[in-house]
């Protein structure tokens, strides 16, 4: 198997990067693309993303080891995109310990009683671990715009509510991502991109298997409804909170092979960029690992 570097990951994710939000066109991401990658291809896939996983391992130890980053994965998409499969397959080398993943629903009673990013914050990854966030304070310009009773629910102030809400949150949300930049977070966002018709073939799927049944939502059928109002506002989302701080991958995800590939280049990627390494031994401390030695060694 050829070697891969991370040039080449650069170029291969090229065209799902967003780090410039003016002018982004969704339907300029068309999600059956698989990079000129046939589907006779995917067990070169499964091996690329296997080598992927193990890279990204390498990564997470020294991220631990260093303990100075923080790395945060946001991970939006559609009912049916393969979030969760996403993560788990990607994730799948990491050491448990230096993950943590947290998954967002609905809002709690005590979670409306406050400001809209606090539930997000205290979820944040602490330096040296890896967060990942199943839904997150992007669901405030998404969910919350699609159905506007959502916001009524949310206890605000009615003379803070006007229509320049939207911008006011994307607002805020660049500036919060600014924030935890300045402080050592590295900050990777994922939209998995999913059409209309795979979403429907994998509700199918859903209803049809038995194993899968679980998975299934009438809810989820509903709101398939509001398709055109979601992907504007996904449009709307990335176009105002896109920054080379905080990029977005616009991740084709009808193939699902494709998808966990390129998700574990960005991250892997990204990591890369911050140049880990595991902490250096000073001349003191090797002076007392020589003691340890002899106490050992004489033992
Ligand atoms: P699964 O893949 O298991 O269905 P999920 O992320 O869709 O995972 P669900 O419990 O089905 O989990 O759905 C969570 C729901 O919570 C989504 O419909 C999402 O839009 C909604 N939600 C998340 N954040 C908010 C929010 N701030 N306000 C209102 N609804 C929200
Ligand atoms: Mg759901």
């Amino acid at each position: 198997m050829t070697k891969i570097n991370s040039k080449q990951v650069a170029k291969f994710l090229r065209p799902y990067r967003v780090t410039q939000g003016r002018g982004f066109r969704l339907r300029d991401v068309d999600p059956g693309d698989t990079r000129g990658l046939r589907s006779e291809q995917k067990a070169e896939a499964k091996e690329l993303l296997a080598r992927g996983v193990e890279w990204l391992a390498e990564e997470q130890e020294k991220l631990y080891a260093q303990d100075r980053w923080s790395v945060l994965l946001v991970f939006q998409a559609m009912d049916a995109a393969g979030k969760d499969s996403t993560i788990k397959h990607v994730m799948s080398g990491v050491n448990p310990q230096g993950v943590h993943v947290t998954s967002f629903k609905a809002p709690s009673a005590e979670e409306v009683d406050h400001d809209f990013l606090w539930r997000c914050a205290r979820a944040l990854p602490e330096r040296g671990r890896i967060g990942i966030f199943n839904r997150s304070y992007y669901e405030e310009v998404l969910v919350v715009r699609v159905h506007q009773e959502f916001l009524a629910r949310q206890k605000l102030p009615p003379e803070l509510v006007t229509e320049d809400i939207w911008q006011e949150r994307f607002e805020a949300i660049r500036n919060f991502e600014q924030y935890l930049a300045r402080n050592g977070c590295l900050i990777l966002k994922f939209f998995l991109h999913v059409s209309r018709d795979e979403q429907k073939k994998r509700f199918l799927e859903r209803l049809d298997r038995p194993e899968k049944n679980w998975k299934f939502s009438s809810a989820d059928v509903q709101e398939r409804r509001h398709w055109k109002d979601y992907m504007r506002a996904y449009e709307d989302m990335i176009r105002n909170t896109a920054g080379a701080h905080a990029p977005w991958y616009v991740i084709p995800a009808d193939n699902k092979w494709f998808t966990r590939l390129a998700v574990a280049a960005a991250i892997v990627a990204g990591m890369e960029r911050l140049d880990l390494a595991f902490p250096k031994v000073d001349a003191a401390r090797r002076k007392d690992f020589a003691a340890a030695r002899r106490l050992l060694v004489g033992d």
